[in-house]
């Protein structure tokens, strides 16, 4: 880690720097300015925590971004009050990344500093502080001085402390030294408060006295003594038996877990009596949450296309930063990510594996696994707090020099990344809606890649058109697979029309006799059948017969979708909720009926047609739990499941051998997205869901349905004409003005007063308009979905030049207008969401 002053040639009268920018966890846009003080000078780093007074009353804790000599023009700068680390908590390279995310995607740096550190490292006044369980105070080499020991008597009693409570008990106000020398003197922790904090996993273990272990007569004698006290001398034996100490006395070191020793119904007061004598002793140990996994497998000898691919993707590294491999479904690209990964490795570089949030706990992670034991860290969005610190530091302490992970894995602290893979680069879910920074994964991971001169892979069968359209330009390289691993084949496709089968009488609750006839025939063979249906809940309409009235939200602009399971109707939005109502609001009539169907209904209707099948679902809401999504894939993967229905989820890099066929419930609800961006979507959709039919040797069959089977799109997914259809889905983007050819930038201006926010998205409009560089100003118009928890929207949507300078110069005057807007007391209250290249 770089730190700014060696000791020794630090000028003793004329300090280099004399000022620190501090990033602290307020909403403010920029850094703010501190003195430094003449004692500190020496422990200034960049990176380091350091605690600050923030405005009259507030303590907090910053990091510091940028040393200079230049004041603060508006203000006074305080002094710094203290440095807490010795080692800096986050390197420049990630302060660099967190500057550049805040000025690309318009937000604070401390909005990016609080989405990159976990809670368990973030500090602020609330900070506490807790005995380190490894302190052993007897041995310690650090004498504690009286203070010191004051603090500690204290926590004898309380197990944590506040700063508050620090400064009562030694009656003075700067405790933050002796804290710090605590800490130094690894004797505490301090941990943060407001959220779960993170707390060392502890385990209580057990060993012999040393001497006993030393010496084969002592021990000897002392099973004489304990002659008749059978439990006492079961104990014994087992550990005996679990650590050989007599032919390896260093063994008793480590001692035995607690648990591990008592497991056989051994009492626990026989175990208390032996160490009260001696025998044994207590001990307690910080271990990790995260298991050792040993490796399983070496990799797996690459096809010659693949072989090809990857000595292709090296060559092109040799000139580019980026390379993108487009490989279709089932073509093998993890195990050519693995080779890549190893040869990293090897060279001692870290690497990064990016995964879209869902497809985390599927069978890639553990194919990686058996490859690259606990080498690898995983970094799940599910993972709790302490998890995610203790990923967090293994990449710090290099127990994980490579990382899976979902997008917020871009901030953990590495240091010299050789290669990051965006794998399904162009997942839409890589994109943080809310709250900021709003960014896009592959688009940061690039920048990442960039400052530490890492290179950058992009994978995906249907991959985004910008990630194709900077291949085609030449900024990125470019490799594609066209051929399945194996003999797999790629599936055939069968549009079954609604409407023909409506005229015919020939539909059952919304399936095709085509689509029956395909999942009849698979359930015969004891194959597996996935049916996709983009909504979830039974269904998204409850529609009165008589008056035409349907139920909607009470806080947003949306219709509540039925849930049949728990008789609920329900925002997606929101998440507010209420029963059915038995009568219509409106007109009286008891004729309510529900509309359109959602993945639970589409279960209830298929279990009814296909009464022998096992039927499953995959939705929000089956897999709320951490292992829900998991508990799913393996009753599939066993085959306790014969048919599953589900939502995005199941599009997602699963990889099942007996899967078959693959149905769409409805195809034209998948082409009717409102967004310039519907058929590229509608494109990557159908490809991917279609590409977990067929992965072994059976052939797939995609049956689509549709009201409308002679759509263009349809005939270019099937014929996996991605080309063409790029080609065609460009020449409008061109002509319209949309990204990639220019950049979108999109505002919301919120508020609950429908006036108010018309009259601030109308001000926030006619600024922009003056500023003077290439773009076009649309809007302000209502957002799609008009209000959203009672607060009015509109949107404004820019399309920039593409030029850098263009950007930096809109972002620049944006600021300003937003923060001089903001001032105007009629727009206080107002909020405005900035979205850069929105999805
Ligand atoms: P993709 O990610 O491109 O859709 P996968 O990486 O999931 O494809 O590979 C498809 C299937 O082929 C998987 O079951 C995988 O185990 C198998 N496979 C791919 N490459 C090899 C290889 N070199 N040796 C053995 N099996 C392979
Ligand atoms: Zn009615
Ligand atoms: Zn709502």
């Amino acid at each position: 880690m770089l730190s700014l002053f060696e000791e020794k040639e630090l000028p003793e009268s004329q300090p280099e720097f004399s000022f620190a920018d501090v990033i602290l966890p307020v909403p403010i846009p920029r850094m703010f300015t501190y003195k430094i003080p003449r004692n500190l000078y020496s422990e200034i780093q960049i990176g380091a925590r350091v605690i600050v007074q923030f405005g009259r009353k507030k303590i907090l804790t910053g990091i510091i971004g940028k040393v200079h000599n230049k004041p603060p023009q508006a203000y006074e700068a305080k002094p710094i009050l203290e440095v807490l680390d010795h080692q800096p908590s986050v390197n420049p390279l990630q302060i660099r990344f967190w500057a550049w995310m805040a000025e690309y995607y318009c937000c604070h740096i401390g909005e990016v500093m609080h989405a990159a550190l976990p809670s368990g490292l973030r500090l602020s006044s609330e900070s506490r502080i807790q005995v380190n369980p490894n302190f052993d105070k007897e041995n310690s080499p650090y004498p504690l001085d009286e203070r010191e020991e004051k603090i500690l008597d204290a926590l004898e009693n309380q197990s944590e402390l506040s700063y508050d409570d620090c400064e009562k008990v030694l009656g003075i106000k700067t405790i933050h030294p002796i804290l710090k020398s605590l800490v130094t003197k690894e004797a505490i922790l301090i941990f943060e408060k407001v959220q779960e904090k993170y707390s060392p996993k502890i385990e209580t273990r057990i060993r012999l006295r040393s001497d006993l272990a030393h010496n084969k007569e002592a021990l000897e004698e002392l099973f004489a003594q304990l002659s008749g006290k059978v439990k006492q001398e079961s104990i014994l034996l087992k550990y005996l038996r679990d650590v050989p100490v007599f032919q390896k006395p260093e063994l008793n070191e480590k001692g035995l877990d607690k648990s591990t020793l008592l497991e056989e119904g051994d009492s626990e007061s026989s175990l208390k009596t032996l160490i009260k004598n001696g025998v044994f002793e207590s001990f307690k140990v910080v271990v990790n949450r995260l298991e050792e996994i040993q490796p399983e497998r070496t990799a797996s000898e690459l096809s010659p296309i693949q072989q090809e691919a990857v000595d292709s993707i090296k060559s092109q590294f040799e000139e580019k930063q980026t390379v993108l491999l487009h490989g279709i479904t089932g073509s093998g690209k993890t195990e050519i990510y693995i080779r890549l990964i190893q040869e990293v490795l090897e060279s001692g570089s870290q690497v990064l594996l990016l995964l879209p949030e869902i497809a985390l706990t599927t069978q890639i992670v553990s194919r990686l696994q058996e490859v690259f034991g606990s080498q690898m860290g995983v970094y799940h969005s599910k993972y709790s707090d302490n998890e995610r610190v203790e990923v967090w530091n293994g990449v710090l302490s290099g127990r994980f020099s490579f990382v899976v992970g979902v997008r917020s894995s871009l901030f953990l602290p590495f240091d010299s990344l050789g290669l990051i893979i965006v794998d399904e680069e162009h997942e839409s879910s890589y994109k943080q809606f809310d709250p900021a920074p709003r960014f896009h994964a592959r688009d940061a991971a690039i920048m990442l890649g960039y400052f530490h001169q890492a290179k950058t892979l992009l994978g995906s069968a249907t991959p985004s058109f910008e990630s194709y359209f900077n291949a085609q330009q030449g900024k990125y390289g470019h490799v594609e697979l066209h051929q399945r691993f194996g003999d797999a084949q790629l599936p055939e496709f069968y549009l079954a029309d609604l409407g023909a089968d409506r005229r015919k009488n020939l539909l059952k609750v919304d399936s095709t006799r085509l689509l029956r006839e395909k999942i009849q025939e698979a359930l015969d063979k004891n194959e597996q059948i996935l049916i996709y249906q983009n909504r979830r809940g039974y269904s998204p309409y409850v529609q009165c017969e008589d008056c035409g009235w349907t139920a909607e939200c009470v806080q947003c602009d949306v219709s509540l979708t039925y849930h049949q399971f728990s008789e609920e109707l329900r925002c997606h939005y929101c998440g507010y909720k209420e029963k059915v109502p038995t009568s219509c609001p409106a007109c009286g009539s008891t004729q309510l009926s529900t509309k359109g169907m959602g993945t639970e209904r589409i279960e209830e209707s298929l279990s009814l047609l296909f009464p022998e099948a096992r039927l499953g679902r995959m939705d929000l809401d089956t897999t709320r739990n951490k292992y829900g999504y998991q508990r799913i894939l393996d009753e599939f993967g066993s085959g306790q499941i014969d048919i599953l229905v589900g939502t995005q989820m199941i599009t997602k890099g699963l990889d099942f051998g007996r899967v078959t066929v693959v149905g769409i419930w409805d195809g034209d609800r998948i082409l009717n997205f409102p967004d310039f961006r519907a058929g590229e979507r509608a494109f990557q959709q159908i490809t991917q869901v279609a590409g977990r039919a067929g992965r072994r040797s059976v052939k797939g069959q995609v049956v689509i349905q549709t009201r409308n089977p002679e759509q263009d799109i349809y005939a270019k997914v099937i014929a996996g004409d991605y080309k063409n259809f790029f080609r065609v889905e460009m020449a409008e983007r061109k002509q319209f003005y949309y990204p990639p050819f220019v950049k979108l930038i999109k505002i919301t201006t919120r508020h609950a007063d429908f006036k108010t926010a018309e009259k601030a998205a109308i001000a926030l409009h006619r600024e922009m308009a003056q500023i003077a560089v290439k773009k076009i100003v649309l809007g302000p118009e209502r957002a799609l979905i008009g209000r959203i928890k009672n607060q009015y929207q509109f949107e404004s949507l820019i399309k920039l030049d593409r030029s850098g300078a263009t950007q930096q110069e809109f972002k620049k005057r944006l600021a300003e207008i937003l923060e001089e807007l903001q001032a105007r007391s009629e727009f206080r209250s107002v909020r405005w969401i900035i979205d850069v290249d929105p999805s």
